[in-house]
């Protein structure tokens, strides 16, 4: 297999990074430079969900398996982008929404939850994103899939200004099944082709409940 595309539907990670409200922003220092030490390097700091990241069933769950415990193979594999496009801030992504893809959702399969709201990235309005609704998590998840990718902030509701969020359902229903959330991508209106390979590996973070990721969209021929 090789790559004859790849995507990039990562954000970068340094000063502008856009956080969840109330997590702290990243910043990176000037550890070493050529002149002193001969060698450039970062001194980095940043939460665990920073930018675009890959959460741990242990994010929300204390019993469940850290970032480490979970199979690589959650991190790679073919994908299908769902059209969520064109819908009204704070307004649910239903089961009916997902229906035309069914055939595609299963075991083994990644689902990139496309609501175009990554235009609205480093804005206010990026906090009123869509969100999938429970039930529909859930009904995804009963289908088999363990891989959920958004261009949110989060597949839940965000709490922010006077609105208060909506609970976790999407984060329980895939958390709760040993599956992962990978959040902040963007550039899914680039996935233009079909079968994609979606590939975010986490870096091996020993925190255990999440940690950052390069999620990249792949076209690939034999
Ligand atoms: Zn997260």
């Amino acid at each position: 297999m090789r790559a004859t595309r790849i995507v990039d539907l990562s954000r970068p990670v340094g000063a502008g990074t856009q956080v969840f409200p109330g997590d702290r922003e990243p910043r990176l220092e000037v550890a070493a430079t050529t002149a002193v030490e001969g060698f450039n390097s970062t001194e980095v700091h940043l939460t665990s969900h920073t930018g675009t990241h890959a959460d741990a069933p242990y994010h929300f769950l204390d019993e469940g398996p850290r970032l480490e415990e979970l199979p690589l193979e959650l991190f790679f594999g073919r994908a299908v982008v769902v059209d969520a496009t064109g819908k009204p801030d704070r307004s649910p992504v239903t089961r009916a929404d997902l229906e035309p893809w069914e055939a595609e959702f299963g075991p083994g399969m990644i689902v990139l939850l496309h609501t175009g709201w990554s235009a609205y990235y480093r804005t206010e309005r990026y906090f009123d994103h869509p969100y999938l609704d429970g039930a529909a998590a859930r009904w995804l998840v009963e289908l088999g899939v363990r891989t959920l990718g958004v261009d949110t902030l989060s597949p839940d509701e965000t709490p922010y200004g006077r609105h208060p969020g909506g609970g976790w359902d999407a984060h329980h229903a895939f958390l709760g099944a040993g599956g992962t959330i990978v959040e902040n991508l963007c550039a899914l209106d680039e996935v233009d082709f079909p079968d994609p390979v979606f590939s975010a590996f986490p870096i091996r973070l020993s925190a255990g409940d999440g940690a950052p990721v390069r999620a990249v969209a792949m076209r690939t021929a034999d």
